[in-house]
């Protein structure tokens, strides 16, 4: 029998963010064992180096010191020993994000990611982890939620637990704190909701909504479900946006005025953001850890793992976060219309579209996606937004071509049968080849323009086809997300700098400039602190207000501060760009086209 790997976590002084971990192993390698951290986490493709949090780090055996030596970044190597070998580390841990690890004296989290060194040849051994309370009588209210198998410890305790081996160690996230608790069964699975963080949340709510989504899921790819249980662990903050999946859970982070409050029977604009995110998460259980790009087979998490398909299981799994909310009856078809407008006007915005593929953007994220800079929206398009208008594009496409026999989801039914049943990793190619196989029809051209150029998608024609009309008009404000008609009925909209800014108290930060825009031409820069407008200061409205009352092909004069030399810009406005998208229903024929497409299928 393989003697497991044994971890400890030990949160002993929560006050300086710093948790104590060891990692056993029985029978080291005779030349010397050597352990990594890893250097990225799946699901958030960036290096991040988790390795610069390790404070210290020592090895001991039978009761001695056994010297250990970094080789690389992320790398140690202890000298030969006859084992058990044990090396401590301390990690600093104040990364809030859904990727990192975080510990005080309220409330802990981490990804094992973060914590637990790999040690060489030994991955696929099973893992054993004792986890431990923090010492004090402040800490007595504290529990433990998370999907990793208890081995000992007791439910939500502290204590024992275990994973098959190295890949699942670092796949189960903690929370740990005064957690608030709810849970529910999906399609017979127990589901848990831990809440850390303070919130007034409706739980019991929370857990009939998501309920419903997690079933909707469940039978879109067919029962049972992969997994024998499944936790939400949710942090509220004051602020906050992410969410980062698991092969049975997630870890979320959302401003707690995006949960549900007591005694409110709406799904706000808030909730639903929160209901897509939980949703958005959920689909991945199925759409990337276990039907994987080839390239994650197995997680190489010494370098990048590069991939043109991130399109696909990033946005396909944003196509489907959304629409799962209207197919399971929690938010109406007029809704579900306006987050998709809302997503095609995102699009749209970005002038970065016309320079990078979506196939390039998804290779590319390591050091572009999650590296923006000032320059990101005139170079770059989103993997999630146009992929999931590419995701659109596909399943319209294939309900047209087949008159509505197939669709979208019996090639991720496929997908799943042929992937993710059988661990075997998705080629580069392999979507588009289950896609043409599955709906029987030639969508080689159709691909090859939506991934591999900058041609614009069919979204008007394809919506069309479907009963859905789609307009084009001008933002009426710098806040107008779109999704929406006009509120107002100026024509042309406002006339516009051609920025993206932000307001620093009675100041007006620049922080992208967008190329074809009036600013551009002027020769303004991202940075640049707009003081006056004419000869006035913008005030507490921003460039909003300061512009309300002009007409494209004007002229106005700019003072800005670049760095703390003041400068001086003739700027001749534009107007508004068409860019923002407003969907509605067409009265007829096509209905039952649009009603088939945003209802239920049946698994
Ligand atoms: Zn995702």
């Amino acid at each position: 029998m393989i003697a497991p790997v044994r971890y400890t976590v030990a949160s002993e002084r929560p006050e300086a963010h710093v948790y104590r971990v060891s990692c056993t192993v029985a029978d080291p390698d005779p030349s010397g064992q050597e352990f990594a951290l890893p250097a990225w986490i799946p699901g958030s493709y960036m290096i991040r180096e988790f390795a610069r949090h390790i404070v210290s780090i020592q090895a001991e055996s039978r009761g001695r010191p056994v010297a250990i030596a970094k080789t690389d970044k992320h790398s140690w190597r202890a000298e030969a020993c006859a084992g058990p070998l044990t090396v401590t580390c301390e990690v600093f841990a104040r990364d809030l994000s859904v990727r990192g690890a975080y510990l005080d004296p309220r409330h802990a989290f981490f990804n094992g990611a973060c914590l637990f060194l790999r040690p060489e040849g030994h991955e696929g051994e099973p893992c054993e982890l004792e986890i431990s309370r923090p010492k004090g009588a402040r800490y007595r209210d504290w529990i433990v939620a998370t999907a990793m198998e208890r081995a000992g410890a007791k439910p939500h305790g502290f204590g024992a637990y275990r994973a098959a081996d190295y890949d699942e160690l670092i796949d189960h996230p903690f929370a740990m704190g005064e957690l608030a608790l709810d849970g529910f069964r999906a399609c017979g699975v127990p589901h848990e909701i831990a809440i850390a963080g303070r919130h007034r949340a409706d739980t019991r709510r929370l857990a009939r909504d998501l309920k419903r989504v997690c079933e909707h899921h469940i039978r879109f790819f067919g029962e049972p479900a992969p997994m024998k249980r499944y936790v939400f662990l949710v942090t509220a903050l004051g602020e906050g946006y992410g969410g980062l999946e698991h092969r049975a859970s997630t870890a979320l982070v959302c401003s707690r005025d995006d949960l549900p409050s007591r005694g409110d029977a709406r799904v706000d604009d808030r909730y639903r953001t929160f209901l897509g995110l939980a949703s958005h998460e959920y689909f991945h259980t199925w759409n990337v850890k276990r039907i994987k790009p080839a390239a994650f087979t197995p997680y190489d998490l010494d370098r990048e793992a590069y991939t043109g398909l991130l399109w696909a299981f990033e946005g396909i799994t944003s196509y489907y976060d959304d629409l799962a909310l209207v197919r399971s009856g929690l938010i109406e078809k007029k809704e579900y219309l306006e987050l998709l407008g809302r997503a095609i006007t995102a699009y749209l915005r970005a002038p970065g579209r016309a320079r990078q593929t979506l196939a390039d953007a998804s290779f590319d994220a390591w050091i572009k996606y999650y590296r923006p800079d000032e320059n990101s929206p005139n170079a770059t398009v989103s993997y999630y937004g146009k992929g999931s208008l590419v995701a659109l594009s596909l399943d319209l496409t294939i309900r047209d071509q087949t008159r509505g026999r197939k669709s979208l989801d019996d090639v991720m039914r496929e997908l799943w049968r042929r992937h993710g049943l059988t661990g075997i990793g998705v080629e580069e190619g392999g979507v588009e080849r289950i896609a043409e196989e599955v709906a029987g029809v030639k969508l080689r051209n159709s691909f090859a323009g939506w991934l591999r150029s900058t041609r614009e998608l069919p979204l008007e024609t394809l919506l069309a086809a479907h009963g859905v009309d789609m307009v084009l008009r001008s933002a009426e404000s710098s806040s107008d997300r779109g999704g929406r008609p006009a509120a107002t009925k100026t024509p042309g909209g406002l006339a516009r700098l051609g920025v993206l800014a932000r307001s620093d108290g009675e100041e007006t930060v620049l922080t992208h400039v967008l190329d074809g825009g009036s600013a551009r031409e002027a020769g303004m820069a991202a940075g640049d602190t707009i003081v006056a407008l004419d000869g006035l200061r913008p005030g507490r409205g921003g460039l909003d207000a300061a512009l309300a009352k002009r007409a494209a092909g004007e002229t106005v004069k700019l003072h800005a501060f670049r760095r703390d030399e003041l400068l001086e810009f003739e700027v001749r406005l534009k107007a508004a760009p068409a860019d923002t998208c407003v969907l509605s229903e067409l009265p007829g024929a096509k209905r039952r086209l649009l009603d088939r497409w945003l209802r239920a299928p049946r698994g």
